[in-house]
């Protein structure tokens, strides 16, 4: 296992895959890191999975949200190890942004802005992901990346401008690992009180309840209700097209849709903000 700082620790490394973290892993990252392995391949021909760790300025409207973000890179380094990882990229900030050069923050794809969902919670927060997404792919050379469902509109951003900007990188989703109570795990829990956790469990909840409702708008309801009860502060709840992610029509049912749609939620709990999301409908069994 390799821990590489700089571009030149890099430099006769080209990432077959890449899984681009901001550290504290988890479950969640390590199964994107297994999956990265078998895209990489584990025989003859086996190209590095990279597995980089940085907690990037950019894209953080919250300062204290960026000064507390937990950070333990030996720790991470062992996990990404076991989980098949050949490298640790962990560049400090003036190795992605270097002084005096301009790494380009815009554009942003459609799915990013005007969807008040993260584009409106966290103003400037994709702007700041699409710049450091870019940057990293140019450093690892990666053809391929791994993102987690869990950040849906992250994923959807990642790939539309992977495609956009002909980056030539694949962009491989892999799905939400939960808590058995349903909790998506978060780098972020770990500041939640028992009680908030508590609390927390209602967002998966609230999916999977709205899962089964008949049209949009009572989806919707369902999800903000669910989630009000357990004093959730809801930012938002909603059923939207699963790559455009944009409104779709409140009565519209299950059966009048010729795409995908995927349910959102995002709501505070103390000083954690949490997302989750679905698919919508979520078919019974
Ligand atoms: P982060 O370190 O939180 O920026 O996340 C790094 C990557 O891990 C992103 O692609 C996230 O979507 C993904 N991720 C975060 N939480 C989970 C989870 N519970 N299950 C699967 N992937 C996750």
């Amino acid at each position: 296992m390799r821990i590489a700082r700089t571009i030149e620790d890099l430099a006769d490394m080209q990432a077959g895959a890449l899984v681009p973290t901001m550290g504290a892993l988890h479950a969640g990252h390590l199964d994107l890191v297994r999956i990265a392995r078998g895209i990489a391949g584990t025989g003859a021909g086996r190209r590095p999975v990279i597995v980089s760790v940085f907690v990037n300025p950019t894209q953080f409207d919250d300062r204290a949200d960026f000064a507390r973000y937990p950070r333990d890179l030996a720790r991470d380094a062992a996990l990404a190890a076991q989980a098949g990882a050949d490298a640790v990229f962990a560049p400090a900030v003036d190795v992605v942004y270097p002084p005096g050069a301009d790494v380009p923050i815009g554009p942003i794809p459609d799915c990013a802005a005007g969807r008040g969902l993260e584009d409106e919670h966290r103003p400037g927060h994709f702007e700041g992901v699409c710049q450091v997404v870019r940057r990293l792919f140019v450093l690892t050379r990666c053809v391929s990346a791994v993102f987690g469902e869990k950040d849906w509109q992250q994923l959807q951003a990642v790939r539309a401008m992977s495609a956009n900007e002909r980056l030539g990188v694949s962009i491989i989703p892999g799905p939400t690992v939960r808590e058995p109570d349903g909790l998506a795990l978060s780098s972020r829990n770990v500041h939640l009180t028992p009680e908030e956790r508590e609390r927390a469990r209602s967002l998966s909840r609230a999916l999977r309840l709205a899962g089964a409702a008949e049209t949009v708008a009572d989806a919707e309801r369902v999800l903000i209700e669910t989630m009000r009860e357990a004093g959730v502060g809801v930012n938002y709840a909603t059923v939207r097209d699963a790559e455009t992610l944009e409104r779709l029509p409140a009565s519209a049912t299950p059966g009048d849709l010729d795409r995908p749609a995927r349910a959102l939620v995002a709501g505070r709990l103390g000083v954690v903000r949490l997302l989750d999301n679905m698919p919508w409908p979520i078919s019974a069994g």
